[in-house]
């Protein structure tokens, strides 16, 4: 039989776990099939590669980066952490639960160095095209390799693979309503996709559209870094922390004339600033039709068997070999992406079988239902427990190590329920070393240096 060839999509944390586990298949003696990956940045680490750029990189490409300065995991390090590469194994000691981003970017790069993945991508290389073929079974891909000023930019020739993964994210491009007046507001408008520094808001007071994750983050990030006021506004239901005087949450507001923002309870405030912290889309427009993933963010995608293959309705979507790795909303992360990528190499491989296509779609419905009864995220987090296992039993991911950190999980939403303001400041045990990790040598709110150095200066 020829070698397989597999496309992979984007070299972030998801797509960085599929060429780890490749290298460690090749190591330990497997026939592994031929990866190509191609990543549009010039560098690894997806999100995690900071960029201070917004809009547009120097190729004219959108920006995929949505992270900021002074940005702090928002769960605890001991609910990601690699059983195979604990912080400690990184670090030679153990560090704080929840590290600054520049401290969990070396984590990961120390292990993808530690299997020399880097010289495995091609860097500035954009997918431009992804096509089936039903006839020759092969998808053909197109990509285009970005040079300065585009100046040599060359759509390269047309290549044939076996299997598509895709593993581009889901966190970079906006999604961004609109609310009548804000066309006419007399300050910044933008989207938390493009938040950068916050001390571009001190004195500033600030309109946050959203009760989420990045609502609740740049809330206290423009607090911490001197803005003087927030009112974050929800459309479903507030977050409903213990808020500092500064932070307040209002229903959604209707409209806003001038600086004034019109709240839907009639209350009005002015502001100087509007932050659209209103999500993501899922957007693959280099994907055709047939073969696109098309959801919101939800801890199971539509249409995914297992999470990961594109098992549509109606039409057969690649034949099975049409691969999403790291789709779904996150509370776990690094290790549900580790063993989504070791899932997807063995099912390539053969090691792991597949039931026919009704089997396939009664199974993943049958996963959709159970999350539209999941009513807190307790519940969410059981839901993505049991996924994240049952893909780690299939493939026998690290002989059966237990990944399950619900409990870690459980507290750590408990402690933000208590004080959203101290819930970084909490340490956590590592399952894997069973020690438990010190507390840093400053509160968040009162850590204005994010750098590594600063961090690591903990005793
Ligand atoms: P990404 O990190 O988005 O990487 C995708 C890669 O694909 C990118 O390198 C991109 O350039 C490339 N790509 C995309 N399209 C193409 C194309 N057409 N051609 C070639 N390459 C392409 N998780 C945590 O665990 N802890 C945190 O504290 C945390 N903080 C976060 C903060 C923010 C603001 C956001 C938005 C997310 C955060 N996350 C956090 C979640 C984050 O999604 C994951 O940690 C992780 O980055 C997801 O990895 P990924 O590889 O799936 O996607
Ligand atoms: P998200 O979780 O998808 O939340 C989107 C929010 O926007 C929801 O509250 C949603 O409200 C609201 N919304 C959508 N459309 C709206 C509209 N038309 N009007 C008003 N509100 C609207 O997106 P996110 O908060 O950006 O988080 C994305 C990811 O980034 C998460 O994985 C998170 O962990 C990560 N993140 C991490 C950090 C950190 O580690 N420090 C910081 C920020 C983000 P409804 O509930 O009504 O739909």
């Amino acid at each position: 039989m020829a070698p397989k060839r597999i496309c992979l999509i984007g070299a972030g944390p998801s797509g960085m776990s599929v060429l780890f586990q490749l290298e460690k298949l090749r190591k330990e003696g497997v026939d592994v099939p031929e990866v190509v990956c191609y990543e549009k940045q010039s560098n690894w680490g997806g999100l995690w590669n900071y960029t201070w750029r917004t809009g547009n990189d120097e190729h004219g490409e959108p920006i995929h980066g949505s992270m900021y300065r002074y940005l702090w995991s928002n769960g605890p390090k001991e609910a990601l952490e690699f059983p195979d590469y604990t912080f400690e194994d990184h670090y030679g000691r153990a560090i704080p639960s929840f590290p600054p981003r520049e401290v969990l970017f070396d984590y990961l790069q120390g292990r993808w160095k530690k299997m020399g993945l880097k010289e495995k991508i091609n860097f500035k290389t954009v997918v431009r095209m992804v096509t089936f073929n039903e006839e020759t079974d092969k998808f053909s891909v197109v990509t285009e390799n970005l040079t300065e000023r585009n100046l040599t930019s060359k759509i390269q020739p047309t290549e044939e693979f076996d299997y598509v993964f895709v593993a581009s994210g889901h966190y970079s491009v906006p999604y961004v309503p609109t609310y009548p007046g804000v066309d006419r507001f007399p300050g910044r408008v933008m989207h938390s996709h493009d938040f950068r520094d916050a001390c571009e808001f001190k004195d500033k007071r600030i309109l946050i559209v959203g009760a989420s994750y990045s609502a609740e983050d740049i809330a206290l990030q423009t607090i911490k870094y001197g803005a003087s006021k927030v009112i974050c506004t929800y459309r479903s239901k507030p977050q409903g922390y213990k808020w500092p005087e500064t932070i307040e949450e209002r229903p959604i507001f209707t409209h806003v004339d001038g600086k004034v923002v019109h709240f839907s309870d009639g209350t009005t405030a002015e502001v100087d600033a509007i932050m659209f912290c209103t999500g993501y889309l899922h957007y693959y427009p280099w994907i055709e039709d047939k073969l696109r993933l098309r959801s919101v963010n939800s801890l199971y995608p539509p249409n995914l068997y297992k999470g990961i293959i594109f098992t549509p309705e109606g039409h057969n979507g690649g034949n099975n070999k049409m691969l999403y790795i790291g789709t779904q909303d996150q509370y776990y992360t690094y290790t549900m992406f580790d063993v989504e990528a070791l899932w997807a190499l063995k099912y390539v491989l053969g090691q792991i079988d597949v039931p026919d296509k009704k089997t396939m779609r009664a199974n993943l419905i049958g996963w959709a239902e159970r999350l539209k009864s999941s009513k807190d995220c307790y519940a969410d987090i059981d839901f993505q427990t049991d996924f994240v296992l049952e893909l780690a039993k299939d493939c026998n991911y690290l002989d059966g190590v237990d990944l399950d950190v619900t409990k870690i999980f459980y507290d750590w939403h408990h402690d933000k329920e208590i004080d959203v303001l101290s819930y970084r400041d909490k340490s956590f045990t590592s399952k894997f070393t069973g020690t438990k990790s010190p507390i840093h040598h400053s509160t968040f709110m009162s850590a204005l240096d994010d750098s590594k150095e600063c961090f690591m200066a903990t005793k």
